[in-house]
């Protein structure tokens, strides 16, 4: 196996990496969509979006993997960064790079690989937008000319998250500046949203947002519907997709203000401020709908899934440590389940 050495302007390339600050952030619904969009069209398992990071390789848009990052040296992106080009490897076993390689030899069993690199701020490749299966193939020059496509958008997305974060600094935005150590312990590492801890240090900045601008705190407790099942019956790993799929279907179905949570096993939340409870029901049921409108595909399963949840708002000035907000709306979420599930109601 021939590990990927770091390229010449590796410092500089790690630089304007860090200069997005996109390392260990929330998934990002456009990136997800443009990764769906990619995995329908070409048919491939696995679609990504990878960012080289010292010795690992993060992932901040993927399909088809469970993972949220692998280490630098096993990586086929290792490579692809060196060079503008796509770099396709239409048969990893045939070729002497990767043939003996761990992801090759055992799981994912990957065969085919294209990569294509995306771009920092100052233009170095940062990353790649890459496709994944388990059989060999070729891409057509269409195929190609399309992952360019691709990249450029991702490129594009790139620019739009660091503009908005700095607009969103300017305005005192409300998920606070982390540094990228901190942020990493408070993100859910399969959902890519906040863990619980995340949202017990973003509260008080919420609450005093709510204070300043006379809203209420809104909280949504969500938990999907007979998971179990799914586990049971497709097995944990397929139960991992339909998780990783519902964070990203609850994500985009959100403000973008609004704090996406992963409770804990199949629980989210949304901490959100709101003018009144009805503004806070309508992005209930926006997440209701999200779930419930597409089956959701996993491999070759089409499944029909639905998450029941439960609403609450409070007066800043009462929330506190939360505990309250989000008994009640736990409550509200145990109703919703008691009434028949796959609905949103009031506390
Ligand atoms: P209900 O509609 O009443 O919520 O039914 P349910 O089956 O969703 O609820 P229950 O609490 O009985 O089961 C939750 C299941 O969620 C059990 C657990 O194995 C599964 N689960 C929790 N965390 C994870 C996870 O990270 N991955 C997977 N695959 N399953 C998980
Ligand atoms: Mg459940
Ligand atoms: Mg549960």
């Amino acid at each position: 196996m021939l590990e990927p050495m770091p390229p010449d302007n590796e410092v500089e390339r790690q630089r304007d990496l860090d200069q997005l600050h996109i390392l260990d952030t929330p998934a990002d619904p456009q990136i997800d969509a443009l990764l769906r969009i990619a995995q329908r069209l070409y048919g491939t398992r696995t679609v990504l979006v990878t960012l080289i990071d010292g010795d690992r390789q993060w992932f901040k848009g993927r399909r088809g993997i469970s993972l949220s990052e692998t280490p630098r040296r096993l990586s086929f992106c290792g490579h692809a960064i060196h060079h503008e080009a796509i770099m396709e490897v239409q048969d990893a076993l045939q070729d002497p790079r990767f043939c003996d390689n761990p992801l090759v030899q055992g799981e994912p069993h990957i065969r085919f690989y294209a990569g294509i690199p995306l771009h920092g701020p100052a233009g170095h490749r940062i990353g790649t937008f890459c496709l994944i299966d388990g059989s060999p193939r070729q891409l057509s020059e269409d195929e190609r000319q399309s992952m360019r496509d691709f990249a450029r958008l991702i490129d594009g997305v790139f620019n739009a998250l660091l503009l908005y974060r700095n607009l969103q600094r300017n305005l005192q935005g409300l998920q606070r500046d982390l540094s990228d150590a901190r942020r990493r312990a408070l993100l859910d590492p399969l959902t890519q949203l906040w863990n619980r801890e995340g949202l017990q240090q973003m509260l008080s900045s919420y609450v005093r947002r709510a204070q300043r601008d006379q809203l209420l705190v809104g909280f949504i407790y969500a938990d999907m519907d007979h998971f179990k099942r799914i586990n049971d019956e497709l097995g944990h790993g397929v139960g991992d997709q339909v998780l990783v799929e519902a964070g990203q279907r609850l994500i985009a179905a959100v403000r973008p203000q609004d704090l996406a949570i992963r409770l804990g096993g199949e629980e989210l939340g949304v901490l959100a401020l709101v003018s009144n409870h009805d503004q806070l029901a309508v992005i209930a049921e926006r997440i209701r709908n999200a779930i419930r409108a597409d089956k959701v595909v996993v491999d070759d399963h089409r499944l029909d899934v639905t998450i029941s949840l439960g609403t609450a708002v409070m007066q800043a000035d009462d929330v506190d440590e939360g505990v309250e907000l989000i008994d009640i709306a736990d409550q509200a979420l145990y109703a919703a389940k008691q009434a028949g599930r796959d609905r949103v109601v009031r506390g």
